[in-house]
Order: structure tokens, then C-alpha cells, then sequence
């Protein structure tokens, strides 16, 4: 089992652990702040040190309670340092929060809720149950985000039993569980433009955020 890192402290860059099993170029380590990937947010990539030498993390992979880190060198045992690209991962943890405050802003002006979406270092999309996107629609929904952003509001994250996670799904409040990484407060968002929408079919309509 790895433990998760990156849950209670989405800032960790750095961290200390060893490695539990190889599988050719993968490893399994004990505890982790690389994120492996899920709900639309992508796998981090960095290095992992031991003994001076060093190996680039090109992929992650879940296995069970396992997370496993794709090297593209050979691997090697014991303990290790782990180093998170913290430019490509900061910038993903702003674009997911960015998104988290477009979700509400769509949700607050127009009630409607989440149909998927996906994050980039430079950006990032949701679809909403949505049928009517006019330009004046879209022009209130970015105001909304940037005003909630200026606000500078704190980001909390909740952790919730899987029953309850399940629970809360069923009810639709999928938004906010996602296991994910975000920033500490909406202000490091810094502010959002909504650079295009799409028609994606009856009632699905899809949003892309860039940051400022
Ligand atoms: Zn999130």
C-alpha cells in the first residue's frame, strides 16, 4: 500500500521514501506526492534519486492500494528521493482549482451540473448540462469566476469515508470529490478567461478555461 502524500499536502515537491517492489521499470514505493492520475487530472512526471543516480518518472500506474512509477531508466532498490516537476504540477493544481470556482459560478447562475472534464498544464475543460450558452451567459459565468477568484476565498479539502463519497456521488455533488490536487486559496488562481465553448450535443455544453 502507498500512502498518498500529495492528499494532505498538495504542495509537497519533495519527499523521501523506498521503493516496495520492481517490476521491470516500474516501482512501487511506500509513500508517494506524485499524483497518479484520476478525475481529470494527469499523472505527474519528475525523477526519483538514489545513490547519485537519478531516473525520470515518465508515467504512474494504480494498482489496488499500489502506486507505481514508470521510469525510463533502469530501477534500483531501497530508498529513494522523489521530486515532483512542481512547474507542470502547480500549474495543473491552479487549472483544477480554477475549474472547481467555474463549476460553482455556472452552478450558482444557472443551476447546472458537471458532465466531465479534463485538465492541462495550459488549461483546462468541463462540460455542463447546459442548453443555452449565449455569449451573454458566458460573459456572466467568467465574470462570477473572476470575482469569486478576487475574493481570494480559502480552498478547503474534505476527506470523506468511501461510503460516503458514493453517497454523495449518487446525489450528484460529484464536483469537489475528486482526489485531486489544489491550491490553498483562490487568489493563486489569479484569474480566468473562458477562451472557447462547444456545442457537445443536446444539454452538454463545454467551457475551456486558460488562466491569466
Ligand atoms: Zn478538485
Amino acid at each position: 500500500m502507498t500512502e498518498l502524500l500529495y492528499l494532505h499536502d498538495g504542495y509537497l515537491r519533495e519527499f523521501d521514501a523506498t521503493i516496495t517492489a520492481v517490476d521491470g521499470r516500474d516501482v512501487s514505493l511506500d509513500r508517494t506526492a506524485f499524483y497518479p492520475g484520476g478525475g481529470g487530472q494527469p499523472a505527474d512526471t519528475g525523477v526519483l534519486e538514489w545513490h547519485g543516480e537519478q531516473s525520470r518518472v515518465a508515467e504512474m500506474r494504480r494498482e489496488g492500494d499500489a502506486v507505481w512509477h514508470v521510469l525510463e531508466g533502469p530501477a534500483a532498490g531501497g530508498a529513494v528521493r522523489g521530486r515532483v516537476d512542481w512547474d507542470r504540477r502547480y500549474a495543473i493544481m491552479r487549472h483544477h482549482s480554477g475549474l472547481h470556482v467555474l463549476v460553482g459560478a455556472v452552478y450558482r447562475l444557472f443551476g447546472a451540473l458537471v458532465t466531465g472534464g479534463a485538465i492541462y498544464p495550459d488549461r483546462a475543460r468541463m462540460d455542463f448540462a447546459l442548453e443555452d450558452l449565449s455569449k451573454e451567459r458566458v460573459a456572466a459565468i467568467e465574470a462570477e469566476a473572476n470575482r469569486i477568484i478576487s475574493e481570494d476565498r480559502p480552498i478547503r479539502v474534505r476527506f470523506v469515508s468511501r461510503e460516503e463519497f458514493e453517497r454523495s456521488d449518487l446525489t450528484g455533488f460529484d464536483a469537489q470529490a475528486d482526489g485531486g490536487t489544489h491550491v490553498a486559496r483562490t487568489g493563486e488562481i489569479g484569474g480566468l478567461a473562458i477562451t472557447k465553448t462547444e456545442n457537445k450535443g443536446k444539454a452538454n455544453r463545454r467551457l475551456e478555461i486558460m488562466l491569466r
